[in-house]
């Protein structure tokens, strides 16, 4: 066996080092003590990160210096190095790359609507669910994200937000959305635990409300059956896009694994255990999904149901030749569904001039 010289060796991908947000109040305090400090300090440094927001140690100036260094250096490696930033929608949209600890690169979005502000952030660097009309399904899947690289994207936007470097002055962050990046219930442990840390009341957590939290998913029934069990009330999101399976199984590939009954019957016990109405992501694209009798069979489908559809007009990416759905062609399917008794909303999607919009993310340097 021979191996290769280290210099000829890729550069590694991997986890990240270990980070306060990583770790659960109780797992803080171990951390802290097995650096020999006392276990208050992890109370201190939760204030710190979660409720003000600091992730640089050394502006912690009530520790003493020494502590602050030990501490800093132990549980506060950084994380997320922000590469840029663009801007749309004068300000209001902001698309942030990140380039991680390995050099791995992901981006977030930031809207700031009048009444909320919304972060989209990324759960895995690129994504392996393979759907042929998003941008990041056509990259694979470059590595999970860990539990705090996806904390600290949503910890960046509030500080971006409390600074008040978007237009309207400081703001608090309201609402935060799994639809970046990545198929968040396939990195599940590493979610989950981060929507701890979105939901505990500060200090342990940034206390944001557990239904201003959207996860969005494919499908994957057995990993929204589990979500279900955890008790907390986030709101699902499902990517269905056809009521069908013929064609849903060319669209969202997973579904090949997963039919439309059996992710529904997973949304609908999701909805029967939290209280939560669903949504049905929809993307329309011309020719492919839009047709009258595909409106009147999602109509069919979801009447009765605890759901709402969200029609996204279709993004484009690079190298597909789809579109979006003519604007009197996506009226005709809100007009079908909607005279089924469902709720029906198209959304006010953001950030296309800046390759910032759903399906959008490929995070290139
Ligand atoms: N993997 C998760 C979350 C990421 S995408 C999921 O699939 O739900 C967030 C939403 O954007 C999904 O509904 C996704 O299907 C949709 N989307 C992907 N590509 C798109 C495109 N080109 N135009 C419009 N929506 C798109």
């Amino acid at each position: 066996m021979t191996s290769l010289p280290l210099v000829f060796s890729a550069p590694r991908r991997g986890m990240p080092p270990r980070h306060l947000a990583d770790l659960t109040e109780s797992e803080r305090r171990t951390a802290v003590a097995e650096l020999g400090e006392k276990p208050f300090r992890a109370d201190q440094l939760s204030r710190h990160y979660f409720s003000r927001l600091e992730n640089d140690p050394q502006a912690m100036t009530d520790l003493p210096s020494q502590v602050r260094t030990a501490l800093g250096d132990a549980l506060f490696p950084p994380l997320l190095s922000e590469v840029r930033h663009v801007e749309t929608d004068q300000g209001t949209t902001r698309k942030t790359l990140w380039k991680l600890h390995d050099g791995t690169l992901v981006e977030s979005v930031l809207m700031r609507y009048r009444d909320r502000l919304t972060v989209c952030i990324s759960s895995q660097a690129g994504c392996g669910m393979a759907c042929p009309f998003c941008a990041t399904g056509q990259g694979g899947l470059n590595r999970n994200l860990s539990t705090a690289e996806i904390v600290e994207q949503v910890a960046a936007a509030a500080r971006v937000a409390a600074a008040g470097e978007l237009p309207g002055g400081p703001v608090r962050l309201s609402n935060v959305v799994f639809m970046g990046m990545g198929e968040p219930l396939a990195n599940y442990k590493r979610v989950v635990a981060a929507l701890h840390r979105m939901i505990d009341p500060a200090p342990a957590g940034l206390g944001l409300s557990q239904r201003s939290i959207t996860m969005s998913t494919v499908g994957l029934v057995p990993a929204i059956d589990k979500l279900a069990d955890e008790g907390m009330n986030v709101t699902l999101a499902v990517s269905l896009h056809a009521p069908d399976d013929e064609l849903r199984d060319t669209l969202v590939p997973v579904n090949t694994r997963w039919k439309v009954r059996e992710v529904l019957e997973a949304a609908d016990a999701y909805a029967a255990r939290t209280g939560r109405r669903y949504s049905i992501e929809y993307a329309m694209i011309r020719n492919i999904n839009d047709q009258p009798r595909r409106a009147e069979l999602l109509g069919q489908l979801l009447s009765g149901r605890l759901a709402h559809v969200n029609l996204i007009p279709l993004n484009p990416t690079p190298g597909s030749q789809w579109d979006a759905s003519p604007k009197s062609v996506q009226d005709d399917f809100v007009a079908r569904v909607g005279s089924h008794g469902v709720p029906i909303t198209v959304r006010d999607t953001r950030g296309r001039e800046i390759d910032g919009a759903c399906g959008q993310l490929a995070a290139k340097g």
